[in-house]
């Protein structure tokens, strides 16, 4: 065996992986075919039930080490009518895991990997996944890789492969496991970029007869901007020179026009969701994006695959530095699948459900009601459970 545990990718949930299963002892292999980072403008928000399990292994502390920055408020305003609606965000308590944070997604990932590789137990190595490898049985032990700059492929055999490798999966597919993507009419555009945001620590709405932006505050006086255009609809806007993007944006809300950003920093995301049929197979799991896909709108993404890292190490760690038999890690599989599918469907139906009412309605032409699909206090969000709350972790508290 070239180590216990096999992981392919190494964004958040690779790195999320490879921390959990490091900090138990076990020996982890981490495969990731990029050697630097490419989605650095996907979601910055981690809330205090993703906190507590990264403060488990050490993340977090080097995430705050990094700048992370408290958001404190969620707040709506409208071109003519001003500021229409502050909500505080509920801290869980005073201490590092207590409220949501805000962290470039790179510098997440980049923590992730960071802290992983300091565990003993775990190594890492660059080269792309290009299949699974099965014994005679046709349990799943072992992948083929592609180093990097070298023709042929190897064989690395584990007792367990983690398939965290996003939702256009190879490992799922390579198991044949189906997922329905179901896109949805609006694309998003996030633009990064510095200046001084209205409000410091905030998600900021913005609303006027057009339809909507949120600014989001970022560490260190950055922000980002969430702006979603109907498919087919971005027309010229990221095809025009700079300063056309800014002026666009400030033409609409005069309140961003201290806001420095070019068409550069603008990326374009095609939204979607999908669930996989089954998050195992014999000798495989899926963690992540691999095996549920969720539109933004509740900022659950990172931690539901944060969540799934934990809870399947709880489940397989003890019985991998136990020697346990093939077919006992296999339960395990099935089990950590029986908890963690209904968790993930609850939360992208739900994340859904607040993306019909922020993004896909004309709820942006009644500003209050929009103001109250807000309100973290509102009921919505991951499961129901409001603002910040992961449902994934939710039922590991509840079952632990
Ligand atoms: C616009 C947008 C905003 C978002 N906002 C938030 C937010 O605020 N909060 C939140 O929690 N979530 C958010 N999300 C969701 C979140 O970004 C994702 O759920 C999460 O980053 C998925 O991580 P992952 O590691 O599962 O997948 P990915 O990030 O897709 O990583 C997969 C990794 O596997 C590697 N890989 C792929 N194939 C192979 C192979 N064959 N061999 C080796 N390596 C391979 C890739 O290079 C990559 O590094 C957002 C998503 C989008 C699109």
């Amino acid at each position: 065996m070239d180590a216990d545990v096999i992981v392919v990718g190494g964004a958040v949930a690779g790195g999320a992986v490879a921390n959990a299963f490091g900090s138990l002892g076990v020996r982890t292999l981490l495969v990731e075919k990029v050697e630097r980072e490419v989605h650095s403008t996907r979601g910055d928000l981690l809330h205090p039930p993703t906190l507590a399990l990264l403060d488990r292994w050490g993340v977090l502390a080097d995430l705050h080490a990094d700048g992370a920055l408290p958001i404190d408020k969620l707040a709506v305003s409208h071109s003519r009518r001003g500021r229409i609606a502050e909500f505080p965000t509920a801290a869980v308590d005073d201490g590092p895991a207590g409220r949501t944070l805000a962290v470039p997604h790179d510098r997440i990932e980049a923590v992730l990997y960071e802290c992983a590789l300091s565990w003993p137990s775990v190594s890492a190595q660059r080269g792309v996944v290009t299949g699974v490898v099965r014994d005679a049985n046709g349990r799943v032990d072992g992948v083929r890789v592609r180093t990097h700059g070298a023709n042929d492929e190897t064989e690395l055999q584990a007792k367990l492969v983690v398939g965290c490798d996003g939702s256009q999966s190879m490992v799922r597919r390579a198991l044949g496991i189906s997922a329905q993507p179901e896109q949805y009419d609006h694309e998003q555009i996030i633009i990064g970029g510095e200046g001084p945001t209205e409000l410091p620590a905030a998600l900021h709405w913005y609303l006027d007869e057009i339809g909507r932006v949120c600014v989001v505050s970022r560490p260190r006086g950055g922000f980002r901007i969430l702006l979603t255009l109907p498919l087919g609809e971005r027309g010229d806007l990221l095809r025009l020179p700079d300063p056309a993007l800014h002026e666009y944006l400030v033409g609409r809300f005069p309140a961003l026009t201290p806001l420095r950003f070019r068409k550069t920093d603008a990326h374009l995301y095609r939204l979607f969701r999908q669930v996989a049929d089954r998050f195992w197979a014999p000798g495989v799991a899926l963690v992540g994006d691999s095996a549920h896909t969720t539109h933004p709108a509740g900022a659950t993404g990172m931690s539901l695959a944060i969540s799934d890292a934990a809870r399947l190490a709880d489940r397989v760690a003890p019985l991998l530095l136990a020697g346990a038999p093939s077919d006992k890690i296999d339960s395990a599989l099935s089990a950590y699948d029986e908890e963690r599918r209904p968790a993930a469907l609850a939360a992208v139906e739900a994340n859904h459900l607040q993306a019909l009412r922020l993004w896909q309605s004309d709820l942006f032409l009644e500003p209050d009601a929009y103001a109250q699909a807000v309100d973290p206090a509102g009921n919505w969000g991951a499961g129901g459970a409001g603002w910040g709350a992961d449902p994934g972790a939710l039922a590991f508290t509840g079952r632990g």
